[in-house]
Order: C-alpha cells, then structure tokens, then sequence
C-alpha cells in the first residue's frame, strides 16, 4: 500500500511517497508531482522509514507511573480541567501546542480553549519559531499573510538569505536556489557565521548580531539615494510617515552601517550596488531574524526595502519568511497562537462575535492569552492549575529550561500528549496520553509558501494511541460540550475549518479553501496541494483598511555592551540531520553520523586566548546556566562568539544541553525569545 503524504520535519513541507513493507516499515520516495520538492528529498525526509518502529512509543494512557484505560484519563483530566476553570476562572488553565500538530488537531484544541473554556491561552512552541514574522506581516500588511512561493526562488535573479543557514535547515530549498544560482542568480548571505550556506555564497556579510535593523536602514537609505525605490508603487500601494523616512536615514550612510554590522565598507557597498541593480530579488529570512529580541523589527526593516523598492507581489521579487516546522503555518491559519482567535481574526468585537456565532460557542476569550515565555512564567507563579502540553517538549526547547522544569515540577495538574513514552516534559507529567505518529495520522499542514498538502496514514494505531485532534475532541466532550465536538474524521474538521475561513467573508480579508461549500469525505481523502489564499498582493491591494501596505519605522536599538563574566556571544541553532530534541531523527542511526556529539564553536583566536583545545572539553555558562561541549576550533566564528547546537538534552547527553543557557529575554511585540545573542563564557575543562 502506497500513500502520498507530507515529510513530518521541517516547513519545505515536502511530498513523499510511503509504501508500507511490513508490519512496521515503510519505504520513503520523494514524490515527483509536489510541488515543494519535485522528488527530492533531504537526509531527514529520506531516513523518516527508520523512525517508524514502536520502541520507546507510548502506547496506552498513564497516570502517574500506571497503565489506565483511555475512559478513566480522559474523565480525569475533563474534571481537573472543569475544577480549575470553576474554582479558579477560565485563565487558570493552558494549552501548550505545537507545530507539529496537523491542522485538524489546531482547530479543535483552538476551538476548546478559545470558544467554549473561554481564555485564549494556547500558544505554541511555533512562538519560539515565526512569530516575529507573523507581528512584522501584521504591522505591514495588516495581515499575516507570506506573499512568496517556492516558485519566485526559481524566478530570482539575485536571492538574499538572511539569518539562515539554509543548507542545513531548509536542504530542499536550498537545493533550489542553488539550482537558480547555476542559471546566473547571485546568492548573497548575511550571517555572523560562515555556514556551509554562507561558504557558497557570491558575497558573504558576517555582521555582528542584532546588527540587521542598521544593515537593512542602510540599504533602504542606499536605495533612495540611489534613485531605485519604486516612486509609482509608493504612491500607489503604501503608506509612509514623514518620521519614517527622517528615521531611517538617520545614522544609515554607507561608513556608519559598516561601522554598527562589523563588516567592510566596500562589501557593503557590492551588496547595495547589487540590490539596486537587481529588480528580481528575493529575500529569505529565518530564526536568525527571527529569534531575537528585535525580531519584529528586523522583519519590518526587510519589508520596509521590499516595499519601498516594490518587490513584492511579483515574481521573483517577495520578502519570504521560510519557517522551521512542518505546520507552522497551518497553525497561524486556524489561531494556534495565544494573540490571534481563529482564521486570522483578532480579538476585536466584529470578529469575537462572529467566531461565537459560528461556534455556537458558550463564550468566547475576550483578550490575546499568555505567549509560551509567560506562559510558562504563569505556570512557575501558581497561576495556572492546569496544564496541557501537546506534541513538544518545553522542558528542553524553552528559553531557561531550568526554571520550565520548576514550574512543571510544582504545577497542580500536568498532561502531556505524545508519541514518545518518555521524555524530558513527560517526567512531569500526571497524565500521559499516547497521540498518533507521523505515518499514523491524517489531516493537513501547511507549509512556507502557503502550500497545504495531505498527511496520510500508512500505519495502522499501534497500541492504543490516538489522533491528537480525537483526544482533545474527547476532553471536550466530556467537559460538556458533546454537540461542538462531535467529530468523527478529521475531514469534518477539515470543512469546519474551511467554512469559518469564508464565514461572513468580506471579500479581502479571508479566503475560501477546497470543501468550505460542504460535500463528504471523498475531496478531502483525495485532496491535492494547493496554495491557501492564492496568490497575495498581486494587484497591489493589501488587507489593511485603505487597502495600502505600511512602512513601519524601525530604529537599530543599541548593542548591549559585554558583561563582565560572560563577555562573550552564544548563538544556538540546528544540525544539518537532527530535529528539535531528537525524539524522532534520534531513532534513526544513519543521521547520527554527521554530528555525533554537541559541540561548540569557538574562534581560534578565543581558544588561543582562554586555552581551549579542539577536539577538547569545554564548559559554557551564561547567566542562566552552564553546560559541557566538546570544543570545534572554527574560523567561520566572529571572535567573541560562540556556537551550539539545540538538539541534545538531558535523556540524550551528559553535555550539550543548550536549553539550560538562553535567557527568557523576549521580543516585545511578537512574544518571540532571542536566542541567538546570550551573554556567555567559556573555559577548557
Ligand atoms: Fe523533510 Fe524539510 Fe528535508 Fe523536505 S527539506 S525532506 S520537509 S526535512
């Protein structure tokens, strides 16, 4: 048996084709007609059949340390959940999500948390991913909506990749543009390393971090000076105080940005003489821009070019924010994040009242709910009674995971819902319940251009494990809304979500999917990719009030000084075959063989200094916490910076466990963590 279906890692969202071979195995082929990855495949798609096995699954629902039938969880945790709403009101209880979730699985734990217990704290760990693109898409578009597709990369003549080592954390993305650049377009990368993308570059800018605000002014500033902004599409499309344009020439001139970036005046100059001389550009950008304390700002400073230069809505010419997970996006559609109601709606009155009324819903959350840094916050300060944590491991990935665990530790009521039995958030956790695996699930996700595709069981249910979307559509049944929740499919679901997208629709503000006109489950089993919301801003409308897009002012904030005892910079990120916390690639021996340890990046000129030896131990502390890496003499680091690695943890390494370091410092718009500019020291062990 073949299915088509979506690779469960990163948001490239690429097509597979998984025949079953046995009774746990599946072949893995990319396949040829999607279109994110035309067949291809990168390491981690490719060894997905290795990960399908059954050890270390969680298989049955668990109370603390005992087996339990699925009845008795699931009555449990409906009345902690009743008991903590009616004793404490409907803010005294969360939802933690993920962007590994399927859309169907979104919507319901959306819908239950939002419309019938009436708060709005679900957030996601995609809050550690996107959501300063998300806040940066609003500011300027009035409306979070990618304007790229994969097919403007192909398009390019010159493609600007910022805060992304691509190579690694989008392959099959990376492989296209590489094919681009063979056709003639230039790549120019903009990162304080020297990535294995970096290193393919025509240009390479390794500016200090939290530098870009000052580097994206500057070009701006070039642009205008230069005669390249587009005076017509101004006009026409967008709206400019006159503060903005006195703002971002201030202290933008060519000597004055080098001096901020850290980088030589004349490759500064290559990089504006090229964007001023290349209509079709594209420009990535990923967690280095958006994992920052100023990461909204940083996305409205690369918007602010694009729109100034009117490369946006045209082909080969688009801002394009590549997110990291499988359904990131998928989730922004139906309101997975804590500061948006569903279907891109606020929480304004019209659309309060108009998302009740098509819930039928009791009530509905009056107000944006906790983001996942206060959300874990609340939860350490007693304010939450009750926890659910779907599908990721906060314990490990949050920013000061030492003080996530803390506040786990001493929460009332802890649930998780996973594939894996143990993990560091499972150990929390008074209730476990066994959720469905990729391969064994079904619904939708939605990837980094829009492109929603089909994920399709292969496997049967192993043990007694569950779809995410059935476990919460139960809990919320049995806390006494049977009619809401009254799911049988995740293509019911599927039509619900498709009808709210297009309820009361204005015309421009929301968009109609496949099957929101009804039919039976025939269209969705059969569903092919298709991009939601066609193709934005093509006509130079924009969803804003009067239809026009916002320059929004953007000042570079200065640079934190060295602290004494950590006065170096610690930058964390991926691997080129590993994935979050290795719960999944981790299972595969064949990805291992590329990193097989944590280790940490150091300049050489920084282990001269402080004795550091490659190949040697390395201890790395910040003000948060400290942990051991073996060290990697690199000259692709800045001197005074640091590197390592996110995806070791306290069940896979005595070392490498980067969540205990980053602070919980956050973008004050977005809620987004920077984790890319810790304060830290180093010594040799
Ligand atoms: Fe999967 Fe991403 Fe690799 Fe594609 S690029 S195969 S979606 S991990």
């Amino acid at each position: 048996m073949s299915v088509r279906t979506t690779c469960a890692y990163c948001g490239v969202g690429c097509g597979i084709v998984a025949t079953r071979t046995g009774e746990r195995s599946v072949r893995i082929e990319g396949d040829p007609d999607h279109p994110a990855n035309r067949g291809r495949l990168c390491s981690k798609g490719t060894h997905l059949g290795e990960t399908v096995g059954l050890d270390g699954r969680l298989l049955h629902p668990m109370i603390g340390k005992r087996r339990a039938g699925w009845d008795r969880a699931l009555d449990l945790v409906a009345r902690r959940f009743r008991d903590a709403v009616a004793e404490f009101g409907p803010n005294s209880v969360a939802f933690y999500v993920s962007g590994q979730l399927l859309t169907e699985d979104y919507y319901v734990a959306n819908k239950l948390m939002k419309g019938f217990i009436g708060a709005a704290n679900i957030d996601t760990n995609s809050r550690l991913c996107m959501s300063s693109a998300v806040a940066g898409h609003l500011r300027a578009f009035g409306e979070d909506v990618v304007p790229a597709s994969y097919e403007d990369v192909d398009a390019a003549d010159l493609i600007v990749l910022i805060g992304s080592n691509t190579a690694w954390c989008h392959p099959i993305v990376y492989q296209r543009l590489r094919a681009r650049c063979a056709a003639g377009a230039k790549l120019v990368v903009i990162d304080p390393r020297r990535t294995e993308t970096a290193g393919e570059a025509d240009l390479h800018l390794p500016i200090r971090p939290g530098s870009d605000v000052a580097l994206m002014n500057g070009l701006l500033h070039w642009c205008r000076e230069a005669g390249v902004l587009d005076a017509g599409f101004l006009r026409d499309h967008v709206s400019a105080s006159a503060e903005f344009w006195a703002q971002t020439g201030e202290g933008s001139d060519l000597w004055s940005v080098a001096r901020t970036c850290d980088v030589a005046a004349a490759d500064l100059r290559a990089f504006h003489e090229l964007f001023a001389a290349t209509p079709r550009t594209v420009t990535l950008f990923s967690q280095g821009i958006n994992q920052s304390v100023a990461g909204t700002d940083q996305v409205n400073a690369i918007l602010n070019v694009h729109l100034a230069t009117g490369r946006i809505g045209k082909p080969g010419a688009q801002p394009f924010s590549i997110t990291g997970q499988p359904n990131a996006m998928g989730g922004r559609e139906v309101g997975g994040l804590a500061s948006t109601l569903a279907a891109h709606m606020g929480f304004d009155e019209p659309d309060r009242a108009r998302v009740q009324r098509f819930w039928a819903a009791p009530t509905i959350a009056t107000k944006p709910g906790l983001k996942a840094v206060d959300l874990f916050r609340a939860v350490g300060e007693g304010r939450i009674k009750a926890l659910w944590i779907m599908a990721t491991n906060p314990a490990v990935s949050m920013p000061d995971a030492g003080s996530v665990r803390a506040a786990l530790a001493a929460c009332p009521f802890v649930v998780v819902s996973d594939v894996i039995a143990d993990t560091d958030t499972s150990a929390f956790a008074h209730v476990r319940l066994p959720a469905a695996a990729w391969g064994e699930k079904d619904g939708t996700v939605t990837n980094s251009d829009r492109t929603v595709s089909r994920q399709r069981a292969v496997l049967p249910l192993p043990g007694e494990a569950k779809p995410d979307w059935w476990i919460v559509k139960e809990i919320g049944r049995r806390m006494g809304w049977k009619t809401a929740f009254a799911y049988d499919h995740p293509a019911e679901i599927w039509r619900e979500h498709a009808r709210l997208s297009t309820y009361q629709n204005d015309g421009s503000r929301l968009f109609a999917l496949p099957g929101h006109s009804g039919g039976g489950n025939e269209g969705y089993e059969a569903m092919a990719p298709f991009r939601w919301g066609g193709t934005p801003f093509a006509e130079g409308r924009f969803p804003t009030a009067d239809g026009r897009a916002r320059l929004v002012p953007v000042v570079q904030r200065a640079l934190p000084a060295p602290l004494r005892d950590w006065p170096l910079t610690l930058n964390t990120g991926r691997y080129r075959d590993q994935w979050h916390s290795m719960t999944r690639t981790g299972l595969a021996p064949k990805l291992a063989r590329h990193r097989e340890e944590p280790l940490v990046e150091v300049h050489p000129a920084d282990a001269a200094r402080l004795g550091i030896a490659d190949g040697g131990l390395a201890h790395v502390s910040t003000p948060q916490g400290a942990s051991l890496y073996r060290a990697r003499i690199s000259d692709g680091q800045r001197p005074g910076e640091l590197f390592v690695p996110i995806h070791w943890t306290d069940r896979t390494a005595s070392g490498g466990r980067t969540g205990y370091l980053p602070r919980p410092h956050v973008d004050p718009i977005s809620g987004q963590p920077g984790f890319k500019a810790t304060p830290a020291a180093i010594e040799a062990v």
